[in-house]
């Protein structure tokens, strides 16, 4: 079924909030197997809201709307999307003593836009807000149907899970099941190129490429009866996938990479320290945001400037001075040093132009080299990116080291 998410609220045009409620009721109905076709977002403003409305049901039969439910003037969405599918407003008993008892259990005195909010369409199946006071509901004419939660990403939620999705599962037709499988060190063409006899070759089930960060991402996704045999369908195709690119594969299940390597480490018992230059850091940043990753991570050494790297590392200054201080030798010697003060089992180091400027013809912005000591071995990797954006180089030399050591 096609379907559309309509969010009412001008906060949201205004950019005071982030639409949390769209992201989470996409992904949901994706779940279901329903096709989302359109993200409207639309002011507190009956007009526009009725337009939207029309504009949506040109394509789809079924919309989800969010927000406008609440009992103040500017809350208007049950109102319009009852007048859309010819409807008329009753009162609906059972909310309407629920909100009384609210209202006496809170000592509170019930207004007349209070009492509004146990109005609802006569067809409506009226879904209970078990944490909020304002009830949603499903209306339909003609095949045509609405979905109306509140805004509040909290009542929302709970409402969809408890009452909305139970709902739509009976009228969901095929269940779709997806698994994201990570990669590192592939470009997107490079991925779509190398996967296109396998992306030509069918329709279901299908696979789609996303670049993500200085990463790539692969969604393989399944449509069918039962979710057994969509999962069924995923997980062959995932076969056929890894045979091509599975070099480049570092998670099946939409993991991090921070992630994967961390779990590594911990389960091997390796203990890693970093010595950084360029990332100034970021590399220590994104383990230490692992939880429990201080059973393997001893320590990082922010290396930025000769001397630092001199002192605390014992690079050699003649391997500076012949080579500088972004080349192979430069970063072996720092895990090598990084090594002797800190006796990890892995020792990585990174140094490297970040840019915006400070490059040459020779080492031009985004050259960065990466070591590693393991095992009485130091290696060395060269990389270059071919971006100017000072930040996002630095975070994918954070994510060559973390691959680096996967
Ligand atoms: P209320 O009874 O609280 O007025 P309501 O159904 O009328 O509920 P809104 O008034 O539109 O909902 O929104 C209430 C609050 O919910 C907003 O101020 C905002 O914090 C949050 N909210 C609304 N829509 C969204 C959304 N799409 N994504 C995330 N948060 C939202
Ligand atoms: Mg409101």
């Amino acid at each position: 079924m096609k379907s559309a998410i309509l969010s009412v609220g001008t906060e949201l045009l205004f950019g005071q909030i982030t639409n949390t409620n769209t992201v989470f009721l996409s992904q949901q109905l994706n779940l279901l197997g329903f096709d989302v076709m359109y993200h409207y977002t639309v002011g507190d403003n009956p007009e526009r809201l009725e337009d939207m409305i029309a504009l949506a049901f040109k394509d789809c039969d079924l919309i989800l709307t969010t927000g406008g439910l609440g009992p103040t003037q500017d809350d208007l969405t049950k109102e319009i999307v009852c007048r859309a599918l010819d409807d008329h407003m009753v009162l609906h008993q059972p909310s309407m003593e629920k909100l009384e008892s609210y209202f006496k259990k809170q000592n509170r005195q019930m207004t007349e836009n209070n009492r509004k909010q146990a109005y609802m369409p006569s067809r409506a199946v009226v879904f209970d807000n078990d944490a909020g006071t304002a009830p949603g509901f499903a209306l339909e004419k003609d095949g045509k149907q609405i979905i109306c939660m509140p805004g509040p990403p909290r009542e929302m939620t709970r409402m969809f899970e408890r009452s909305v999705l139970p709902y739509l599962e009976k009228k969901s037709e095929s269940t779709i099941y997806y698994r994201m499988i990570r990669t590192f060190g592939i470009g997107e063409s490079m991925l779509e190129t190398k996967l296109l006899p396998l992306i030509d070759e069918q329709t279901d089930p299908t696979l789609a490429t996303y670049a993500k960060e200085g990463e790539c991402c692969l969604r393989i996704a399944s449509k069918r009866a039962t979710k057994e045999e969509a999962k069924e369908a995923v997980d062959a195709m995932l076969e056929k996938v890894k045979a091509i690119i599975g070099e480049y594969i570092y998670s099946c299940d939409n993991e991090e990479l921070v992630d994967v390597v961390s779990r590594k480490l911990l389960d091997r018992g390796l203990s890693i320290s970093s010595a950084e230059s360029c990332t100034g850091g970021m590399f220590a940043a994104a383990l230490t945001s692992v939880s429990g990753i201080s059973a393997v991570f001893d320590r990082s050494l922010v290396t930025y400037s000769n001397n630092a790297k001199m002192a605390e590392l014992g690079v050699k200054e003649e391997t500076l001075t012949a080579y500088g201080a972004v080349s192979e030798e430069t970063a072996r010697e720092m895990a090598e040093g990084l090594h002797r003060v800190s006796g990890s089992d892995i020792c990585v180091s990174v140094t490297g132009i970040a840019g915006p400027e400070g490059g040459t013809a020779e080492k031009p912005v985004g050259l960065v080299y990466i070591g590693a000591h393991y095992q009485e071995r130091t290696i060395c990797r060269k990389i270059q990116m071919r971006n100017v954006n000072r930040n996002w180089n630095r975070n994918f030399a954070v994510l060559s080291m973390l691959d680096v050591v996967n």
